[in-house]
């Protein structure tokens, strides 16, 4: 068995080289390379795209797997042998159902398709668009079908990114959630609204990237295993457990906006950095799903990062870098200007307590459309509807509407949107148990000292990489199932003190 299991990594590690290798190719498109390399780069990425595919679907993987699983009592239902053969399998599944033809045409239509939006939305031509998103839906659909027997034509979509959920659930949990959000934006937005202004001075872009790197070290970066670039849009990426990048972008005249990106991608890369290096070249070796992983981007650039203790700390230090913008803004103007609730009709630049209502009219959207009940050429005005009755606002046109997020124009329809919002719960489930564990956290990050809250989410999340799936891991930190209380805990208290609720 021994044996039977050295081949399957070697095979799996193979695998894992290519991943790599394409994900620092397609960091390279988004950071440097020039205009004129993109036809050559398309190529390159397609061949190892192929390559990959072929690899994962070759029968022996799925031999060496069958007889892994007779001969299984060897090991421990809670070993690292186990969950790799358990996590290999199932990856394995999903590869050999969708056949090579259908991906192919599937990734040349999403090419595509992806064009096509970059050039409507600017131009707020969503007919342009519409006859693309008519056949994702159809694509969509049909990879759902791959995989029979679901409950909800979505569970399938959200199986990849969100695994053991179900769109039953979390409809139930959004429609929780809502209950509780909704008054809570009106409850703030009925007081006098937070001023920003001081966001909006003109901050030159190399203190701007010296200061937020400074605190993306203090927070535990490790910069001999990592490095940081500048892009369009930014992200985190990994091409081993030596080796993970973030990257930023810098309006020089929004503080915020790099700083909060800087730490929000600081926090998917800790996850990455903090697995096992034993799980190197295995399919164990990644964050465990959408859901959990922007629990720790939002944890370190929400929860922690626009919390006011963190700026007990940081904003002399922050002063003391922009004195001529920020010498007269007390600790309390600034706290309050980066926490500003407002209605706004842009998912990306929305506050922590309206982000939500964004993401669930898109989570709606997308399960209407599979379902067959929301047809695309209605698309638009379901959209502007939603946001009249849940933010109150209606879009000027279709570029701030439906047009605005990549991900419906660039994959597949479902499954893109709901682990933000999982995140959001989770990372405050997740943080609530590490302060029960170590109740001096806060003191900790008041001091400067993020250490503790750091080695804690290593040993009870990181470190496990693919191991446990979301659900499992939440039971083992929380001692129970998913629930919003932590989360709505928070966020009243927050707000609540920041706004002067009752
Ligand atoms: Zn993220």
């Amino acid at each position: 068995m021994d044996e039977k299991l050295a081949q399957l990594k070697a095979k799996l590690g193979e695998i894992q080289d290519i991943s790599g290798a394409i994900a620092l190719l397609s960091w390279d498109q988004t950071t440097y390379m020039p205009e004129q390399g993109a036809p050559a780069r398309g190529r390159q990425m397609a061949l190892l795209s192929r390559l990959s595919q072929e690899m994962q679907i070759d029968p022996e993987i799925g031999r060496l797997l069958d007889e892994l699983e007779k001969g299984g009592d060897q090991w421990a239902a809670d070993s690292d042998e186990a969950a790799l053969i358990k996590v290999a399998r199932r990856t394995y599944e999903r590869a050999i159902r969708i056949p090579p033809e259908f991906l192919a045409s599937f990734t040349e239509h999403t090419a595509v398709s992806y064009q096509a939006w970059a050039k409507a939305r600017p131009e707020n031509d969503f007919a342009a668009v519409a006859p693309y998103l008519e056949k994702t839906l159809d694509y969509s659909r049909q990879i759902a079908d791959f995989f029979p027997g679901y409950d909800h034509i979505a569970d399938p979509l959200i199986d990849f990114s969100d695994y053991g959920m179900k769109a039953e659930s979390i409809r139930t949990l959004f429609a929780e959630l809502r209950q509780e959000l909704v008054p809570l934006v009106e409850a703030i937005t009925e007081k006098e609204p937070a001023d920003n202004s001081c966001l909006h001075k003109h901050y030159p872009e190399k203190k701007q990237l010296d200061f937020g790197m400074d605190l993306v070290r203090q927070y535990g970066f490790d910069m001999k295993r990592g490095r940081m670039d500048l892009t369009h849009h930014p992200f985190m990426t990994k091409f081993s457990l030596g080796d993970v990048r973030i990257t930023t972008r810098v309006d020089e005249h929004n503080l915020a906006d790099n700083l909060f990106s800087l730490l929000h991608e600081c926090g998917h890369a800790l996850y990455e950095l903090g697995i096992d290096s034993g799980f190197e070249r295995s399919p164990l070796n990644t964050g465990t799903s959408a859901g959990v992983h922007e629990s720790q981007s939002r944890l370190w650039e929400n929860i922690v990062g626009r919390s006011r203790a963190f700026w007990e700390y940081q904003y002399p230090k922050l002063q003391a870098v922009f004195p001529e913008q920020l010498g007269d803004v007390t600790l309390d103007q600034y706290y309050r200007a980066i926490n500003k609730v407002q209605r706004s009709l842009i998912r990306t630049e929305a506050d922590e307590v309206t982000y939500n209502l964004h993401v669930m009219i898109r989570f709606d959207l997308e399960l209407q459309m599979l379902e067959g009940t929301l047809a695309i050429k209605d698309l638009p005005d379901a959209w502007h509807a939603r946001y009249q009755s849940d933010l109150g606002l209606v879009a000027p046109d279709d570029s701030d509407g439906c047009l605005q997020d990549v991900h419906w124009y660039a994959g597949v329809i479902g499954g893109s949107f709901q682990g933000y919002t999982l995140g959001n719960v989770m990372g405050s489930l997740f943080y609530d148990a590490a302060l029960n564990a170590q109740p001096s956290i806060p003191q900790d990050i008041a001091a400067g000292n993020y250490q503790p809250l750091h080695q804690w989410l290593i040993s009870n999340i990181y470190r496990h990489g693919q191991k446990y799936t979301a659900d499992e891991l939440i039971e083992r930190v929380t001692g129970g199932p998913l629930t919003i209380k932590p989360y709505i805990n928070y966020l009243s208290q927050k707000f609540g003190d920041l706004y002067d609720l009752v």
